[in-house]
């Protein structure tokens, strides 16, 4: 990655550590939505762990989903991620998991160049949870 020294206007509304799924996503709504962007990033190459991540996601009720029948009142992911989590269920921040998530699909499938592989047919790992998806959606792949 090349080493760049941020020249001209020193002032950025949002200053992003990190170039990682978390801080790129951040980076791109906030230009999306017009703010002035300096992503910092220590190591020498862009990425962090998501470059070298599998790069599925579990999106609770995202458009993808629904299109492939998966279509979940938000109270079943919820009652998943209860079980799953345990002593470190916060509700707080699953729901604004599942607040978020299908407006964050929404937004990178419709608003930017990152497009999505529909996942709906992915078996769950834990599929003995309360309240699994199956993942036997016909379309999942490879549309
Ligand atoms: C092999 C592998 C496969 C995976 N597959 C999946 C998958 O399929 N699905 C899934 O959901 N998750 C997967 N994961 C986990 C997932 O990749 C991570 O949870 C996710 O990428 C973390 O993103 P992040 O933005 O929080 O952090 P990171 O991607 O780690 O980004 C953090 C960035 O911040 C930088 N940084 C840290 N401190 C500073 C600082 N002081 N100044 C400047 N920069 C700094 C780091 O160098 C790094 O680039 C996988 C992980 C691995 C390793």
């Amino acid at each position: 990655m090349t080493s760049a020294t941020p020249t001209g206007d020193p002032d950025y509304d949002v200053v992003v550590v990190g170039s990682g799924a978390g801080g790129l996503s951040t980076a791109i709504a906030a230009a999306h939505h017009g703010a002035s962007v300096l992503v910092l990033e220590k190591a020498d190459v862009c990425g962090g762990a998501t470059a070298w991540s599998g790069g599925w996601m579990w999106a609770p009720r995202n458009m993808f989903a629904r299109a492939d029948g998966v279509d979940e009142p938000r109270g079943l992911p919820r009652t998943y991620l209860e079980h799953r989590l345990g002593d470190n269920f916060d509700a707080p921040k699953v729901d604004a998991l599942l607040d978020g998530a299908p407006e964050m699909v929404e937004f990178f499938e419709t608003k930017t160049a990152l497009q999505f592989v529909p996942g709906a047919g992915i078996a769950d790992i834990h599929g003995d949870t309360p309240a699994p998806v199956p993942g036997t959606a016909p379309s999942g792949l490879g549309r």
